[in-house]
């Protein structure tokens, strides 16, 4: 039985060209590779600085570093996410705390958002930062939450692992037209890959230079950010704060730089084979995703949900039936809030009605750019099936 996994990556002759010809250079890491993705990646997204790294969790980290979060601050997400989108607020020693979403994208609910910002605004808890994740590919409405963040003066970092390729309102994500940062993954289930990668965009270059100095240990080379005092020593590098290892090499760069060239067919065709699921499903007890009218999501998922009050069988029947089929379907996501971690932190069931209600009805179907017509009927044939 062939196995039809959720996600998969999609590489060509150009790019195992692209990673071998690194291979034979004088630099694996370090060399010229990294900059010309970065450059790459920020003239698509007509933002004005990128900074690569070896993960959108790393990414996550130094762009709350750079925001200024700390233990004290107060850091929002969406409960709808992978646990990186919350655990980098951890990491500095910052509190949590999560804002339901939507019921028809999945997203952040602004309403949910408005009301949790006045509350906090009256018991002086306000966050610093609030992490926004474009779910599935799908931005969140950022004109609205930018208006927010201005009138409650709060930073926005945009977690767009799943979302290179999307536009809102026909701006590239990633342009941080509405944000401050905005973070890409290319893990191999994302829209492309570096194998491992992840990359910052600004258009602030004071954040750009802190997220660098990060990057690498927190040393820089460069003349102008020495500690100039007596006691220092003045050789080709110093280290001026306190940063980790978090560099993308070479052989990754060249990878990801070679995908880029195809990111818009990628994104093409994640989008028709979107389209032939939300014809083949329309007569299924199930809703497709809703798209907002402004967004052009980049179909990082496909997500379902289910009419569990339709259906004999319940969302975990349905997941296992069709996984023992080969349809190797997946949920996004188990609320965060929900991981034994957290609730030890002191969350509960119930927190957050809306993310948990879509929880229990959600299934993830396979979409990716080699997924072929043939085994694209095959899993709504078994999705017919298991739901008959
Ligand atoms: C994949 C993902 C991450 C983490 O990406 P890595 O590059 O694997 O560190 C963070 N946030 C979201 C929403 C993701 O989907």
């Amino acid at each position: 039985m062939k196995i039809i996994p959720y996600a998969r990556q999609d590489i060509d002759d150009q790019d195992v060209s692209a990673v071998v010809d690194v291979l034979r250079s004088d630099y694996l890491t370090q060399g010229p590779l990294v900059a010309r993705f970065e450059d790459s990646v920020k003239s698509y997204c007509h933002a004005k600085e990128a900074v690569a790294v070896n993960s959108a969790t790393s990414a996550l980290h130094i762009a709350c570093l750079a925001l200024g979060v700390q233990s004290g601050d107060f850091v929002w997400t969406t409960p709808n996410s992978f646990v990186a989108s919350s655990n980098c607020a951890l990491y500095c020693g910052a509190s949590i705390d999560f804002v339901d979403i939507e019921p028809l994208t999945y997203n952040m609910c602004i309403d949910a958002l408005k009301s949790k910002l006045i509350i906090a605004a009256l018991e002086n808890k306000l966050p610093k930062v609030l992490i926004v994740v474009h779910f599935g590919g799908q931005s969140c409405r950022m004109e609205e939450i930018f208006s927010l963040s201005k009138k409650y003066g709060f930073h926005i970092i945009e977690d767009a692992s799943h979302a290179i390729g999307a536009k809102y309102k026909n701006i590239q994500v990633g342009s941080c037209r509405y944000s401050d940062i905005t973070v890409f993954s290319f893990h191999p289930v994302k829209i492309i890959t570096s194998g491992e990668g992840g990359m910052i965009l600004t258009n602030n270059l004071a954040l750009a230079k802190k997220c660098r100095l990060l990057r690498s240990h927190g040393i820089t080379s460069e003349l102008d950010e020495f500690d100039a005092r007596p006691q220092s020593e003045i050789w080709n590098y110093q280290q001026v704060d306190l940063g980790f290892n978090y560099r993308m090499t070479d052989i990754h760069a060249a990878l990801g730089l070679s995908q880029m060239s195809r990111l818009n067919d990628f994104v093409i065709m994640r989008r028709s084979l979107a389209r032939r699921y939300d014809e083949m499903l329309s007569s299924l007890p199930l809703l497709t995703p809703h798209q907002d009218s402004d967004s052009y999501s980049a179909y990082h998922l496909y997500v379902i949900r289910l009419q569990t009050g339709e259906l004999k069988k319940g969302q975990r029947q349905v997941y296992d039936e069709l996984r023992e089929m080969g349809v190797l379907v997946n949920l996004h996501y188990i609320p965060i809030y929900l991981h034994p971690y957290y609730m030890e932190m002191g969350f509960k069931r119930g927190y957050c009605p809306e993310a948990e209600s879509y929880f229990s009805q959600a299934l993830s179907l396979p979409l990716y750019p080699g997924l072929s017509d043939e085994d694209q009927d095959r899993v709504v044939i078994s999705l017919q099936k298991v739901l008959k």
